[in-house]
């Protein structure tokens, strides 16, 4: 045990799937595009351009902020933050300073523990810079694609309340969950269209915060966050016990020697001379908009398997299954709603979209309940029989093993309808096939 406490805060971008980009008409869909295809003088910071705020994107921005329970400021505005960085082409980006879309929210994790959310705020994506070594000489060249410069981008900034990088991994994963159950973002990582931010430091007195804190930036799994968190409690403890303050600074992440290396020494906020955007009024809100906002909000992941759990007496881990994500729980949802007029449980219907691993785009819920029926009339047979029909039709086909053996794996399904043939179907296919597999790499 390590007298030190984890303080951890997290900084999330998310990437909105709106139709045109934050402030120009350009599309925002620019993954895998020819490069600098989507542009135009506002996102290529043309001087004299003028950016025209995407309502669609402030509406979402909003949906994330209300999900998390945060307080809409009726009144808000944006703000220009300066820095020079050759992916920004105007000099700085548009995003909100003092006052943010949303503030002071929270999120309840499975354990029932609040975490703060401090902040939900709207900006712009940058550029994307792309270092190339040059085919004539060893120098270096870097490109620079702008279709993502001005892609609706969401931030949410949350309080240092981490102490645990489990915790942190699940509070990402229900964010994840809840931009894709709003339907405002799709959220792939590894298009870039999430990118996590974790703040860590190390207190010996977890009711203050240390003096300083390191921030790791764009790491783009859940997997890395955990990983890169475990590397810097273990580098800032060491420091500590020298008698020494870590660093504050930012760090990047190096996904093949497993470490975090210094990037910059992190500046302060007022190093981003922030200051409101001239050329974009304020944003405000009535309270009628701010509830039809709310209203528009769905139930969500947490809500929906709380209630899965209640209503159709699913245990915990199925309801969470089920409810990953909303087509799965509203494909669930209508079978329950056919099975019960065929006598056919929601548990029942459950355990055939989770065991069978039913694939629920190809499938009509009809059909699933016809597929639930089958499996409960079908007829089995003894795990002896079973057991000896495999051993059986493993002895008598010694090709077909010994090819299997040398690698072509689908000979498998050969040997499955072997047993299938003998027992007369009176097993589950995928189950032979497993037990198959097991026998033959044993
Ligand atoms: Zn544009
Ligand atoms: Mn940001």
């Amino acid at each position: 045990m390590s007298k030190y406490t984890p303080i951890i805060g997290l900084e999330t971008h998310i990437e909105l799937k709106t139709k045109s980009k934050m402030f120009c008409s350009c599309s925002a869909d620019y993954f895998g595009k020819q490069p600098n295809s989507h542009t135009c003088p506002v996102c290529l910071g043309l001087p004299g351009a003028l950016p025209v705020p995407n309502r669609t994107a402030i509406e979402s921005c909003l949906k994330i902020a209300l999900a998390l329970n945060c307080e809409i400021s009726s009144f808000s505005k944006f703000d220009r933050k300066n820095y020079f960085y050759p992916d920004l082409p105007k000099g700085y980006q548009i995003s909100q300073y003092d006052m943010p879309f949303g503030k002071n929210g929270w999120i309840e994790l499975n354990n029932g523990q609040k975490f703060g959310i401090t902040r939900v705020h709207m900006e712009e994506d940058t550029a994307k810079l792309s270092h190339q070594i040059g085919k004539q000489n060893e120098s270096q060249t870097s490109l620079v694609d702008f279709n993502r410069s001005g892609v609706p981008l969401v931030e949410i900034v949350t309080e240092p309340d981490f102490h645990d990088s489990q915790s942190v991994t699940e509070y990402l994963q229900r964010l994840q969950q809840l931009v894709r159950y709003l339907d405002v973002s799709s959220a792939d990582m590894e298009k870039g269209e999430m990118r996590l931010e974790p703040n860590i430091s190390l207190a010996l007195n977890p009711k203050q915060l240390p003096a300083y804190k390191v921030e790791v930036k764009n790491i783009n799994s859940f997997r890395f966050v955990e990983k890169a968190i475990a590397y810097e409690l273990n580098r800032q403890e060491k420091l500590l016990e020298k008698g020494e303050t870590p660093r504050q600074e930012t760090r990047g992440w190096d996904e093949k020697r497993n470490l975090t290396f210094s990037q910059r020494i992190k500046e302060e906020a007022n190093d981003y001379r922030y200051f409101p955007e001239p050329d974009i009024p304020p944003v405000t809100f009535t309270k009628e908009e701010i509830s039809t906002l709310k209203s528009q909000v769905p139930e969500l992941q947490s809500e929906k398997t709380k209630r899965f759990h209640l209503d159709y007496s699913l245990s915990a881990y199925d309801a969470e299954i089920l409810t990953r994500d909303r087509v799965t729980a509203d494909y669930f949802e209508s079978a329950v709603l056919l099975g019960k007029e065929k006598n056919v449980s929601p548990k029942q219907i459950a355990n055939v979209i989770i065991n069978k691993k039913v694939d629920i785009a190809g499938m009509s819920s009809d059909a699933l309940i016809q597929k639930v029926l089958e499996t409960l009339q079908k007829p089995t047979i003894s795990e002896e029989i079973l057991s000896k029909t495999l051993h059986e039709v493993i002895r008598k086909n010694e090709k077909a093993v010994q090819d299997y053996k040398n690698g072509k794996e689908t000979v498998i399904m050969f040997l499955v309808g072997q047993v299938m043939k003998s027992i007369q179907g009176k097993a589950d296919a995928n189950i032979i096939k497993t037990r198959l597999e097991i026998i033959l790499k044993s």
